[in-house]
């Protein structure tokens, strides 16, 4: 019987990897794309889908309503598409462990370091997460790409320069280090080759 591959997939961190980092971003005129992101997603999504995985706690803090963050993202999902990239999906936590009122407030599966929203976008597309790859510009990032089974990439976009050198202190090593997604993207390609 046929059976459909998985597909190997890149998860991508929000703020800081592919847009710039705006400290509880709530209005789509603040949404900036970082230098590099755009070439770095065309390279990549003719080879994997594109999953962005997004922690918004400002939803438990109530700086910003789920609608204002649906809106935000037709806003980049609008953005992206007038350049020719289109997102596999757009997953994100709204939760936070301990500021907040129900239901956003409280421990839960998804916001990073665990790996709550790659396991659903893995149940939902159909993606082999071994084959997989994580990038973000915090070490949180990295773990939930880690404890997620995928490979790692911190970026040095974002708060990538700080948390580079935090990798010793937390226990999370990426598994490359690239100056911004463009980087790695490059170096992404070189390890799986162009003829996948
Ligand atoms: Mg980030
Ligand atoms: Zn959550």
């Amino acid at each position: 019987m046929y059976q459909r591959q998985r597909m190997a997939a890149i998860f991508l961190d929000r703020d800081g990897t592919i847009i710039e980092e705006v400290d509880y971003l709530k209005d789509p005129a603040e949404v900036q794309l970082i230098p590099g992101a755009i070439p770095a997603l065309r390279i990549l999504q003719r080879h994997f889908p594109l999953v962005v995985i997004t922690n918004q706690a400002g939803i438990a803090r109530s700086y910003l309503t789920e609608n204002q963050l649906h809106r935000i993202h037709d806003h980049l999902r609008g953005l992206l598409a007038q350049l020719g990239i289109s997102l596999a999906g757009i997953y994100y936590c709204p939760h936070h462990p301990y500021v907040g009122h129900p239901p956003y407030l409280g421990q839960c599966q998804c916001r990073k370091p665990r790996p709550g929203m790659l396991l659903a976008a893995a149940a939902d597309l159909a993606l082999d997460l071994s084959r997989s790859y994580t990038i973000g510009d915090k070490l949180s990032d990295i773990a939930a790409g880690s404890n997620a089974t995928t490979h790692t990439i911190l970026v040095r976009t974002g708060y990538g320069k700080q948390h580079e050198h935090q990798t010793s202190l937390e226990g999370v090593f990426p598994d490359y280090v690239a100056n911004d997604l463009l980087g790695a993207a490059a170096w992404i390609m070189e390890r799986t080759g162009e003829n996948r």
